[in-house]
């Protein structure tokens, strides 16, 4: 057994799809070919938008496509609990270091306020227009005043001058400006932690050497790292994985098809079609054939996987579904 360490970590605020199980198995190849553990932790942060059948239908159907974990919520392991909603302690701890070391400052924006901001520039396509800042130089006074009628957020202060750059395993280096979007939100006003600060925190404390997930998330790469700095925390190495695409050149989504891994069992294809037809497009076999996902282990290489949006054509689709 080696010491890499990697995850998986869905949201069970929808079904799972093909776009999740794409991520989810090369997550699992990247870890499973160094012989390392692999994690599963369900992402339930943001409780208004989650289920918690669809927290139970995910692992189901990730076991279904035959991937599996050492650790989880089902499974239980020494970093316990694998549920954010269940960790909630470690985040405020967190918090209390942030402020102690005056990282964090109230935000009292409202939603209009922020949306008027909205055109301001260095925004960060994942992760909405930039803030201007707003809030950052209120004096004690001002925000006393201002906590009698309105409960803050806390945002984090980005330091403006320095630009973030990390090697990605997939992306090569990647480089973001001085302020990288701005002072972001670690604390919602309704008390919801953010997923940055979350997932920093859960990775640090499971031992995460290694987080392989979507290129939708690529944005959030350099909050995280300066997270992880402010913090004193060692940050994993980083890989993205590229986005599967309709052909209108919008994510895979419902309007594509049903690519739901339940509707697919439902339509009868089978975990195996599934699992080659990931793997085809993740460059790790020459042609398109039903496969195991154990049986790729051995094969998997990294240095393989596109690194360009995937655009999936009807022909293709059509693959996965005859
Ligand atoms: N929970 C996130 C999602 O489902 C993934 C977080 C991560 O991999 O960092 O999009």
């Amino acid at each position: 057994m080696s010491n890499i360490r990697g995850r998986f970590a869905p949201t069970p605020s929808g079904l799972m799809h093909v776009g999740n199980a794409w991520a989810a198995l090369l997550a699992w190849l990247q870890i499973r070919s160094n012989n390392g553990q692999f994690v599963l932790r369900m992402e339930d942060i943001d409780g208004p938008r989650c289920r918690p059948e669809l927290a139970g239908q995910a692992l189901a159907d990730l076991r279904w496509l035959g991937l599996d974990w050492d650790e989880g919520p089902d499974v239980g392991g020494p970093h316990s609990p694998y549920t954010q909603s269940e960790r909630i302690p470690f985040y405020e701890e967190a918090l209390d270091k942030l402020l102690a070391c005056d990282k964090l400052y109230p935000c009292f924006c409202s939603r209009a306020e922020l949306l008027a901001v909205a055109s301001a520039p260095h925004g960060l396509s994942s992760e909405g227009p930039a803030y201007a800042g707003t809030c950052r130089h209120l004096t004690l006074e001002q925000q006393r005043e201002r906590r009698e009628a309105k409960t803050p957020s806390l945002r984090f202060k980005v330091d403006e001058t320095r630009a973030i750059t990390y090697e990605d395993g997939i992306a090569g280096t990647m480089r973001f400006p001085p302020g990288v979007g701005g002072d972001f939100v670690v604390r919602r006003a309704d008390g919801i932690i953010s997923y940055q600060l979350a997932v920093v925190i859960d990775d640090a404390a499971m031992n995460m050497t290694d987080v392989l997930r979507g290129a939708d998330l690529m944005d959030s790469t350099p909050r995280q790292l300066l997270l992880y700095e402010a913090l004193g925390l060692p940050a994993p190495r980083f890989a993205h994985v590229p986005l599967l695409m309709g052909e209108d050149g919008k994510r895979l989504a419902k309007r594509h098809g049903d690519t739901s891994i339940a509707g697919l069992k439902e339509a009868g294809v089978g975990p195996e079609r599934i699992i080659g037809w990931l793997a085809f497009l993740a460059g790790q076999t020459d042609r398109f054939e039903p496969i195991a996902a154990t049986e790729l282990i051995g094969y998997f290489d990294q240095g393989r996987i596109p690194n360009e949006p995937i655009t999936i054509s009807e022909t293709l689709m059509k693959q996965l579904f005859y």
